[in-house]
């Protein structure tokens, strides 16, 4: 069975014009659920029933299912936790600040990067989103903002996954965000963070679609990140780097280091005086993260002075960054918390949470 979200704009009027249906049918659909966040056919009053009950049967809309909703003690952030047709749960954050409305979603079924940090990885990969459903992360919590007269404004696939190990459905997913019969996002607000294939980033440089691209690097040279991200012993850090530094020349856009600062680990001044020097000449901003606590991995966030510190040089040094503060620590936001916490289907009165 096709899956709306996932499907092409072509796609969507090939099948219409196969099923004899009007053209002007395909953009009262996309308006329904692009822009007015509905999954449900039954939403869309005017579409005819006969056409409604055909996709009904043919094109499936609605894969996730809303299982859980926890907000913030701030308000600022938002965890949804999906349930897949698979049984299987994946989550996505809603973060918002100022006027951005960000949502990050998920891209597979736990992650095969297994970074020691995060609770996505513990369990590797169990299995690859599909586009759909990729897509309709954003659509679900786009709806949800609609009715607050608000939209979403930016997109990072920063959930669980290792977007570019998912290389199909990601590009798919992305073509579909950017399309301006559907979505409509510019690229400057999509940002894809890769812990490092270095392969599939030259892949999505030459796809030309150049939407902004942030590198998990965590470490001021290999050794140290081979022990952070076990994935990293796939790719030299060099070949990560050029990888990286093509695709920013490329897209005239700087590049973004995601930076998890790990107590003893990675946050000495030794670290920093060595990542200044690694990034040398890059247009680049390093995002600091004081690592969130997971239960079950015994790491530790840092103590503010040491990141102070941290930062300190790098300023001196010339190198731009950001000290991310982890919003939404209280209902635990470290990526695939959630979704770990939440291994069988939760049934509250049988609606929805
Ligand atoms: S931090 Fe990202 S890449 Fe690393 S295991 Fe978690 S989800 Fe995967």
């Amino acid at each position: 069975m096709r899956e709306f979200c996932g499907l092409y704009a072509k796609e969507v009027k090939n099948f219409l014009e196969g099923e004899g249906e009007k053209a002007f049918r395909s953009k009262q659909l996309f308006d329904w659920v692009y822009q007015k966040g509905a999954t449900q056919y039954g939403e869309m009053l005017n579409i005819p029933e006969s056409l409604r009950s055909l996709l009904n049967e043919k094109v499936s809309l609605g894969l996730l299912t809303l299982e859980k909703v926890e907000d913030s003690e701030d308000g600022e952030t938002a965890k949804f936790l999906w349930k897949l047709p698979c049984d299987r749960f994946v989550e996505s954050v809603l973060i918002s600040s100022g006027e951005r409305r960000t949502v990050c979603v998920s891209s597979q079924v736990g992650c095969p990067a297994k970074c020691s940090f995060c609770a996505s990885g513990k369990e590797g990969l169990i299995r690859n989103l599909t586009s759909a459903e990729i897509v309709e992360q954003v659509v679900l919590i786009n709806h949800y903002l609609i009715q607050k007269g608000e939209r979403v404004s930016h997109i990072v696939f920063m959930g669980m996954g290792e977007p570019l190990e998912n290389y199909a459905s990601v590009i798919r997913a992305l073509k579909i965000f950017i399309d301006p019969e559907l979505f409509n996002f510019s690229p400057r607000r999509i940002t894809v963070s890769t812990v490092g294939m270095a392969p599939n980033i030259k892949r999505l440089m030459l796809e030309g679609i150049k939407v902004n691209l942030a590198l998990s690097l965590h470490a001021p040279n290999q050794k140290i990140r081979k022990k952070i991200v076990p994935y990293a012993r796939k790719y030299s850090l060099e070949e990560v780097l050029k990888s990286v530094r093509d695709y920013a020349r490329f897209t005239k856009r700087d590049i973004t280091y995601e930076y998890v600062m790990l107590d003893g680990i990675n946050d000495q001044k030794e670290n920093a005086e060595e990542l200044a020097l690694l990034l040398k000449g890059d247009q680049c901003c390093v995002n600091l993260i004081p690592f969130n606590p997971v239960p079950g991995i015994h790491l530790k966030r840092p103590e503010r002075g040491t990141i102070e510190a941290f930062r300190n040089i790098l300023t001196k040094r010339g190198i731009r960054s950001t000290w991310r503060y982890t919003k939404g620590k209280d209902i635990a936001a470290a990526c695939g918390q959630l979704a770990l916490k939440q291994k069988k289907p939760l049934e509250i009165d049988g609606k929805l949470v």
